[in-house]
């Protein structure tokens, strides 16, 4: 047995929606919404299976969900990539994160990565024999610690991960920050992989790409998702837009990992991400609207609820309600004694290093509102 993946727990996504699903409890743990995305996409998606589509598509993905990406890097981010040759699909955002690490890293490579972190970084770096360079966010701001990440970068730093809007603290990277960042990037003439799944989720500050920095153009390996952008997670799809020569050894790593990605399923997304500016603004406002609902719902109940300025997550300090019990002991307990499900935010630092916060817990928001109006009922009968 490999013992690195043989040791690794089951992720904390699965083991809090089993929680929830034994308990009956609404679950504001895993982040997946309740409603289906768009109806024409899922109708495409259907029609093109009783068309026939259901070969092998081309490795690095259909041409019209590559141009389709294409189109929407430079309409979104004004950053104009090659359909051809500077777009890779994939299977979600999970494999394009295998996919780049395993681009990048070689081992002994150290690999800088933003804490908290989503919980598939650390076990792949690591996996790949990538030595981690830790950098903590500290709350309630999770102001980026310049010092701290300036001293994260040396010789041996192949990467930065930099996941923008954040998940799991909702934070938005300024465009300072980002300068700041792409400086170090430069001098250190290292790569950045850059995790922009909630892209369109942002409410207020604008989401800003690395990529479109100036030479970041050539270090920077760009990822989305459909299930982020399109309310599809069970569908899978993801892109990466890297410089070709980049995007090139991400599509071997992809070669090996799914090799291709269910040709329906693209074909709905590049229909996905030609709509109207319009659909996106609505979906980032419609989940603003649940964040407002969620976030003060949370606060009467006398949560110490966080600022989120994107993706579909809010955290919220524990101590007033806890009575000394750690996020992970308080998590079951509200899983079980007031039926709502969250996600203690230990699981989104290292395991191996150092001591994590044990007083926050993080809520998805990206549920029917009727939904968060019943989760914060429950939990103010329950405190
Ligand atoms: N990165 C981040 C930051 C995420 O939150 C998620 C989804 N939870 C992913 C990557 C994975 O996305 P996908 O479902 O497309 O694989
Ligand atoms: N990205 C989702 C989250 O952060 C979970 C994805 C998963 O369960 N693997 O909640």
């Amino acid at each position: 047995l490999n013992r690195q993946i043989a040791n690794q727990p089951v992720t904390i996504f699965t083991l809090m929606s089993e929680l929830a699903r034994k308990h009956n409890a609404i679950n504001l743990g895993q982040g997946f919404p309740d409603t289906e995305g768009p109806q024409d996409m899922v109708q495409l998606a259907a029609d093109a299976l009783l068309d026939g589509r259901n070969q092998y598509a081309p490795l690095t993905g259909l041409p019209e969900l590559r141009a389709a990406v294409a189109d929407a890097s430079a309409r979104f981010q004004n950053i104009p990539v090659d359909a051809e040759s500077e777009v890779v699909v994939t299977s979600g955002a999970t494999e394009a994160l295998a996919a780049s690490f395993m681009a990048l890293i070689e081992p002994g490579d150290e690999v800088v990565l933003i804490e908290p972190l989503y919980d598939t970084y650390l076990p792949i770096v690591r996996q790949l024999g990538g030595i981690p360079r830790l950098v903590r966010l500290e709350a309630p701001d999770w102001e980026l610690p310049r010092e701290a990440l300036k001293n994260a970068f040396g010789p041996r730093t192949k990467a930065i991960v930099l996941n923008t809007p954040m998940n799991p603290t909702g934070k938005v990277f300024t465009a300072e920050e980002l300068a700041f960042i792409a400086d170090l990037v430069r001098q250190h003439d290292t790569y950045a992989i850059c995790d922009e799944v909630y892209e369109h989720l942002v409410f207020g500050a604008p989401h800003l790409s690395l990529m479109a920095l100036p030479d970041m153009r050539e270090r920077c390996i760009r990822i989305g998702s459909a299930g982020k952008s399109f309310s599809f997670t069970g569908w899978k799809v993801g892109y990466v837009t890297a410089p070709a020569p980049l995007a090139a050894v991400v599509a071997k790593a992809h070669q090996n990992l799914v090799f291709a990605t269910a040709p329906n399923l693209q074909r709905a997304v590049a229909f996905g991400l030609n709509k109207d500016t319009a659909y996106f603004t609505q979906l980032a406002q419609e989940m603003d609207t649940k964040r407002q609902i969620l976030s003060a719902g949370l606060a009467r109940v006398g949560f110490g609820v966080l600022p989120c300025q994107g993706s579909y997550f809010v955290m919220a300090d524990i101590t007033p309600l806890a009575k000394g019990l750690d996020d992970m002991a308080f998590s079951r307990l509200l899983t079980e004694q007031a039926g709502v499900t969250t996600i203690p935010a230990s699981a989104f630092y290292d395991a191996q290093s150092g001591t994590p916060p044990r007083n926050l817990i993080r809520f998805a928001f990206c549920k029917r509102e009727e939904v968060l109006i019943e989760a914060v009922a429950r939990l103010e009968q329950w405190k």
